[in-house]
């Protein structure tokens, strides 16, 4: 069984910033195991601008945002393995992977950064009505064959959620000269970004309906309309709301799930709200020397901020790797909990020992809030309260940590994030 430093698993832009710090922190032995037939990960597929404006300071598309940090890879001599599916991870780092040429097999790893993605959640958990005929597709598969298989699924198109995928569909359909009619949300509030929606519907006269979900999918071997309608606070579609749109395409952006399959196998603490790893300050999982980085971690919105987690998933992958291998978490750190508004935070826990002077701990609100403040305790004292003009559940939001000032509050054992009104 071949060794390696640090065994990384997905080579997209969580991954390669994960290798690229690694190996800047002094690791030689660094392997990424990627399942597709090109490192980029998604974003391969994205090939629309306004990527890296935090980290490059310029607007890039999709591809050429992954390219930055596969070059980096390549220049720093960093291996990789594509079409390799990693099939299981021990809990003693084991990992097992399979490809063509290699067959099975078995890497022993120092650690374990886990980079694995997302994916959409699939039309069967949506309980739409109707039958399943030819022209319904999750948006990033529409996205897939467009713009790298050069194929239009349809010319009349509705789409249902307005996630960010979903918002940038329906811009792109309309370029491709498709007709977009409608986006319906079945929330009160859109699932994706502002600029989204002011760049990709507003500025196309595409209408978007909030409160809105499809009731009933018309055409046996293809799509041939759907009808959508308000629904109540009860989340119940109200009748004599109904408005039928003919249409050959229904594109379905209804939210991403993190890629954990490996992780639960393999015993990982997993959080019911992101359903991805629960993590400390070091993006360490609750198996010493497994961690976890990007959209298997949490989804975010912006890929910058993918790349930053990476890369401090990288640097303390690289220190597990420095300090032997061996377990230091004697202490279980400093609780950090959202509650009253704040859905989760990430990480969930810090250490004062092993935290740098600056932690940012990010987070998502549950619903939309205006003119509120984001409040954050130590114990019972309130340190850190402010005002925000809106925050959605769309958005990510964070707060910054100082290690001086945890370590001057006594006693401290509970860090609260809420939302508050005054
Ligand atoms: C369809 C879609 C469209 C998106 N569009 C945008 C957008 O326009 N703008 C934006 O900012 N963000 C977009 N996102 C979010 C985007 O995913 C993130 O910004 C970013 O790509 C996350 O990086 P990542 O490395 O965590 O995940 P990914 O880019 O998903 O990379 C994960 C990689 O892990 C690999 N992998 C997974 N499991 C295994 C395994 N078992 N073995 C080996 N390899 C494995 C995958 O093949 C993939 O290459 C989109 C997401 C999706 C799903």
């Amino acid at each position: 069984m071949e060794n390696y430093d640090i065994v990384i698993v997905g080579g997209g832009p969580a991954g390669l910033a994960a290798a690229v710090s690694a190996r800047k922190s002094g690791i030689d032995k660094i392997l990424i195991l990627e399942r597709d037939n090109e490192l980029g990960g998604i974003l391969n597929q994205c090939i629309h601008n306004g990527f890296g404006l935090h980290t490059f300071k310029e607007e890039l598309t999709g591809p050429e945002y992954a390219y930055r940090f596969m070059q980096q890879v390549f220049d720093e001599k960093i291996e990789y393995k594509l079409h390799t599916m990693v099939m299981d991870i021990s809990d003693d780092r084991i990992v097992t992977a399979m490809n063509r040429t290699d067959g099975m097999f078995q890497i022993k790893a120092g650690a374990v950064i886990l980079a694995m993605g997302c994916r959409e959640r699939p039309r069967g958990a949506l309980n739409i009505p109707g039958y399943r005929p030819a022209g319904i597709f999750s948006a990033g598969t529409a996205q897939r064959l467009v713009n790298i298989e050069g194929y239009m699924p349809g010319r009349e198109v509705v789409i249902l959620g307005s996630g960010d995928i979903g918002l940038i569909m329906a811009r792109r359909m309309t370029l491709e000269g498709a007709k977009v009619k409608v986006v319906a949300e079945l929330m009160p509030y859109s699932g994706g970004l502002k600029r989204n929606i002011v760049q990709c519907l507003d500025d196309f006269g595409i209408p978007l309906k909030l409160s809105h979900t499809v009731v009933d999918i018309e055409g046996k071997e293809h799509l041939s309309a759907v009808t959508i309608a308000e629904v109540g606070s009860d989340g119940k579609p109200i009748p004599g709301t109904e408005e039928r749109y003919t249409c050959d395409t229904l594109l379905l952006s209804c939210g991403l799930i993190p890629e954990n399959e490996l992780s639960r196998e393999m015993g990982v603490n997993m959080s019911p709200v992101t359903n991805g790893p629960i993590v400390n300050e070091s993006l360490e999982t609750s198996i010493p020397g497994v961690f976890a980085c990007g959209n298997v971690l949490h989804v975010h919105d912006l890929v910058d901020f993918v790349s930053q987690e990476a890369t401090l998933a990288g640097e303390n992958a690289a220190a597990f790797v420095k300090n032997g291998c061996k377990d230091v978490s004697d202490e279980k750190g400093i609780e950090i909990v959202a509650t009253e508004g704040a859905r989760y935070t990430v990480p969930s826990t810090v250490s004062l020992d092993r935290m740098n002077d600056l932690l940012t701990v990010r987070f998502r609100v549950g619903a939309v809030y205006q003119d509120s403040y984001v409040s954050v305790y130590f114990n019972d004292t309130r340190v850190m309260h402010n005002l925000k003009k809106i925050m959605a559940p769309g958005e990510m939001e964070q707060i910054i940590l100082q290690k001086e000032k945890l370590k001057e509050f006594e006693g401290l054992n509970k860090i609260t994030v809420k939302i508050e009104k005054e």
